[in-house]
């Protein structure tokens, strides 16, 4: 898997080598990308694509108030199917955590699974451990951002996002869908909004 390498990487790992604040624990609100901060028109590898959902800005930095880290968590197939390539993808992800800042959310962590195994671009044509709903993502951001899993909270629109959130050890989740919550599905904790203003307190 992989992770998006910020401006805020040497203040991260001075962080981490801060004794004292080893052991700190926090919160983390998790995103899905496409259909949760964009609307998802399918396989978005450009920024002139990237249309922001409603609501979505105010979400986050009611989050990052309250001291949770921001943690952007994707499947991006596009990668390893051609549409676009990594390189695409982060010059995207730039101008999408530029927009974050100049909306008061300075720090946000990017992981994503560039694979899949039906892609057509060897090197990313993998059973990997990182597509949701693998928690792989999850659970490499919680190492390494020191974050309480059992503590945090994931928004994402597919039912798969939601699995992810679950088998990472998240007890809440927020399934923002027009559909309903699968039949038969057994996992506790989740609340679904159709619109993101309906998220006007932490959960
Ligand atoms: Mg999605
Ligand atoms: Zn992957």
């Amino acid at each position: 898997m992989s992770k998006l390498k910020g401006p805020n990487t040497h203040q991260k790992n001075s962080h981490q080598k801060n004794t004292q604040q080893k052991h700190t624990q926090h919160k983390a609100l998790f995103l899905d990308r496409d259909g949760v901060i964009n609307v998802d028109h399918g396989y978005v590898g450009h920024y002139d694509n990237f249309d922001y959902v409603e609501g979505i800005f105010d979400v986050v930095r009611m989050y990052a108030l309250a001291k949770y880290k921001i943690v952007i968590v994707t499947n991006q197939s596009g990668i390893a199917r051609g549409r676009y390539t990594e390189a695409d993808f982060h010059v995207l992800m730039n101008r999408v955590k530029q927009d974050f800042a100049d909306k008061g959310v300075p720090e946000v962590a990017v992981y994503f699974c560039p694979h899949h195994v039906e892609g057509s671009v060897p090197e990313y044509v993998i059973n990997c451990a990182c597509r949701k709903p693998k928690p792989g993502m999850l659970l490499q951001a919680s190492q390494e951002l020191g974050i309480a899993l059992n503590d945090s909270v994931l928004i994402g629109d597919s039912w798969r996002d939601i699995e992810a959130a679950h088998a990472a050890g998240l007890k809440k989740s927020i399934y923002f869908s027009e559909n309903a919550i699968p039949a038969g599905a057994t996992i506790e904790g989740v609340r679904k909004v159709e619109a993101l203003q309906q998220l006007t307190a932490i959960e």
